[in-house]
């Protein structure tokens, strides 16, 4: 049994709140006024898992927010407030005011409160609870990709896991792919330019590839992508070529950017939105009536990214 259908059988209790959605998309969304929804996210970074072992505390706080940010901005909300639960092996000051310092500042520069949380002593784990808002606006789902929408990413794949990999094997990634590991990005004024815009969106946590076949299960449909469209950066283009493994873009994880689905009629849109973001959202395939993803030009499947 993996990840997703440990959650599937025993947490996915449907909702008790009809018009609420409860497991199994970036957030969960509750309707708390007409036109109003609460977006909410939590999730956990351990130690050894999900960051190295002796990582600087500012960076581990940096993807700590990072991440449940990146799951409001899949949704589309925008961000209010967060709660934190802090496990510690013990008191160390330095290594408190570097995690403490950081993530002020990113809460700052997303305009998210931290409002609560809890400490323990115990093996080093960070979990956050994430909350923020959707006015006026359907939240951008999983599940309303269509047959005919094109298949869009966010910015480049991959340099976080290459530098990953490279960290596994005693190597130092450069100081750019370093910043993609230790220092990735939310897309949280993507997220909520592309409400009313994108047809469903997920961020890009576990690797483009399995992230995006969650878009494809839950739309009821299938995609077909082609490799060579992938947006990668000059050092992972430069890596694949070398070694002809994609798996780095395909099924990496880390690099918290959006995949987002969008109807032929919205395309000019996505040009405006790259304009006024700074941001580039890149074609890579097109949504088709199937069931599976088709990866145009991949001849070894890559293995994605599960904790069981
Ligand atoms: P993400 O990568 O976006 O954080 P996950 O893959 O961790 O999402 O989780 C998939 C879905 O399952 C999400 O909707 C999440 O809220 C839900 N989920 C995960 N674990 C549990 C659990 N123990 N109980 C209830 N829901 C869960
Ligand atoms: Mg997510």
């Amino acid at each position: 049994m993996n990840e997703f259908e440990l959650i599937d059988k025993y947490f996915n209790w449907g909702s008790q709140h009809s018009d609420d959605l409860a497991v199994g998309d970036d957030c969960a969304l509750i309707n708390i006024h007409a036109d109003t929804q609460i977006a909410t996210s939590v999730d956990t970074l351990i130690e050894g898992v999900h960051f190295p072992i002796d990582s600087a505390s500012a960076d581990i706080a940096h993807k700590a927010l990072t991440v449940n940010l990146s799951d409001l901005a899949a949704m589309g909300a925008t961000p209010l407030y967060f709660t934190l639960a802090l496990t510690l092996p013990n008191i160390d000051e330095q290594w408190l005011e570097g995690f403490s310092s950081a993530l002020k500042a990113l809460a700052k520069k997303y305009d998210i409160q931290l409002v609560g949380g809890d400490t323990t002593k115990g093996t080093l784990s960070i979990t956050i609870n994430a909350t923020g808002s959707i006015e006026k606006k359907p939240a951008l789902l999983r599940s309303g990709a269509q047959v005919g929408d094109s298949v869009f990413v966010s910015n480049t794949l991959g340099g976080a896991a290459l530098a990953w990999q490279k960290i596994q094997i005693g190597q130092t990634p450069s100081a750019d792919l370093l910043n993609f590991f230790n220092r990735p990005e939310p897309q949280v004024a993507l997220g909520q330019a592309l409400l009313d815009v994108a047809h469903s969106c997920i961020d890009i946590s576990d690797g483009l590839q399995q992230d995006l076949s969650h878009i494809l299960t839950r739309s009821k449909v299938g995609a077909s992508i082609d490799l060579k469209a992938l947006p990668i950066s000059d050092e992972v283009a430069q890596y694949i070529a070398d070694t002809g493994n994609w798996c780095v873009a395909l099924a990496g994880g880390d690099d918290y950017e959006l995949c987002f689905t969008v109807p032929k009629s919205n395309l000019d849109a996505i040009k405006a939105i790259e304009k006024a973001l700074g941001v580039t959202l890149t074609k890579i395939g097109i949504i088709i009536d199937d069931k599976d993803l088709k990866i145009e030009g991949l001849n070894k499947p890559c293995q994605a990214y599960q904790h069981f």
